[in-house]
């Protein structure tokens, strides 16, 4: 990405742990661009429970702003209260900035502990779609008038059963878009084309959804064919002229269903690469596959649009650990390296790496992973950042 020598990169430190582990990783971030000759200006920009405080509301159109200008961005967790029919801030962030998809490496770390046994054969790089699928929020209440009208329409002309379906009803949409589809596909297999990776996979459950998941897999393949026919090869013509070796050259971009993919991300982990979803099996799915490199102390992520990235951690505000210095920071640091690693700071980018993994390596590191390591030793959030900074002077 073509960014200025001296970037100004908005930072918004969110809610909760938010507050500890952002400022943690600006403290590491700034430490590997100096090192590396580079320069970050960082302008505080506020959302969530600050900005009520500050602005009486919840999403300032001057924080929408800057991101929307300097095109680089590094966010924490914002809280959603449950049930308070309080649209999530996240969500509407990623709206408001066209943030189409949300990427989330998943790859071990030397030194995490992990539930699976083979845990360093995790090396996946997960696109899901941000912006359509269940999540569009198309929905009407049980009990309204709307949502009778909405299952009329449904009974009338689709067959919904009132001898099955009695009583109350909610009704959801399900809108997959052909547009949202192939930008997501492409941005994945561009990604596995620059990244020298072997497959893109397209996750679906077009076996029982045809005309939304079904078409997410077709648009998928189509998308391959028209805008990289060089580049990809379909799975069917691996086997058929290939007999299943690929040409180096080529990526596999080949589909697979949701429900068996997740247990291939248990049993035949290194059969994937980059995997290309749907909002709602990319949630899932990237939520199982960061459990197997360590959790959401760890797993970081960006979200993705045209020219810019919101670079964010998986994890939420946890509010249970807020303002005790005791948060992992790591997940937040990692998701900066993304960052840096988009505007093309990559010597930034891999010392952060480094000095991540070999802090953690040698077991000095937060409460989370602390209690799950023999003979850890627990730091405080501030402390984690300092000691992986030194690494980084020392590294550099
Ligand atoms: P959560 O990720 O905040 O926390 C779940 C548990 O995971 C915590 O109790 C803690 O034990 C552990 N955990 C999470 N991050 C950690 C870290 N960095 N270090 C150590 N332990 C960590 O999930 P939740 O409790 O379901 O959500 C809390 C709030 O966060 C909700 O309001 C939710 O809507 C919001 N949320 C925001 C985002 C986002 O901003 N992108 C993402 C997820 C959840």
């Amino acid at each position: 990405l073509d960014v200025p020598d001296h970037p100004i990169i908005p930072v918004l430190h969110g809610d909760g742990i938010g507050k500890d582990v952002g400022p943690a990783a600006q403290t590491v971030l700034t430490a590997a661009a100096e090192a590396t000759g580079h320069d970050i200006a960082w302008m505080d920009v506020y959302a969530g429970e600050d900005s009520r405080e500050m602005y009486d509301e919840n999403l300032p159109e001057e924080t929408v702003e800057a991101i929307r200008e300097h095109r680089v961005a590094i966010k924490g967790p914002l809280t959603t209260p449950v049930g308070s029919g309080f649209r999530s801030l996240n969500v509407a962030l990623r709206k408001k900035l066209d943030l189409y998809a949300n990427v989330r490496p998943t790859y071990y770390l030397d030194g995490v502990p992990s539930p699976v046994k083979n845990p360093e054969e995790m090396d996946m790089v997960n696109f899901r779609e941000n912006t359509e699928d269940v999540y569009a929020g198309i929905e009407w209440e049980a009990g309204t008038d709307d949502v009778e009208q909405v299952r009329e329409f449904v009974e009338d002309d689709m067959g919904f059963d009132e001898t099955i379906h009695q009583g109350d009803v909610g009704i959801g949409v399900k809108p997959i878009t052909e547009y949202g589809t192939k930008r997501l596909v492409r941005r994945a297999i561009e990604y596995a084309i620059e990244n020298d990776r072997d497959s893109v996979t397209l996750v679906h459950k077009g076996n029982i959804m045809k005309f939304t998941e079904g078409a997410f897999r077709d648009w998928g393949y189509e998308v391959a064919e028209e805008d990289f026919p060089e580049q990809t090869i379909d799975e069917d013509t691996l086997w058929e002229e290939y007999d299943g070796e690929a040409p180096e050259d080529k990526v596999v971009v080949k589909d697979r269903i949701a429900d068996n993919m997740l247990q291939q991300l248990l049993t035949r982990t290194t059969n994937y690469d980059v995997l290309a979803m749907p909002n709602l099996n990319g949630d899932y799915l990237s939520d199982s596959a960061g459990a197997q490199i360590g959790g959401l102390g760890i797993a970081p992520g960006a979200n993705f649009g045209d020219g810019r990235v919101l670079a964010e951690p998986v994890h939420g505000s946890a509010p249970k650990h807020a303002g005790k210095d005791k948060a992992n920071p790591t997940a937040m640091i990692l998701s900066g390296k993304l960052m840096l690693e988009y505007i093309g700071w990559d010597d930034a980018a891999d010392l952060v790496h480094e000095a991540v993994e070999n802090q953690i390596s040698e077991h000095r590191v937060t409460y989370d992973l602390e209690r799950q390591v023999e003979g850890g030793v627990k730091l405080s959030t501030s402390e984690f950042a300092d000691e992986v900074v030194e690494r980084i002077e020392d590294l550099a």
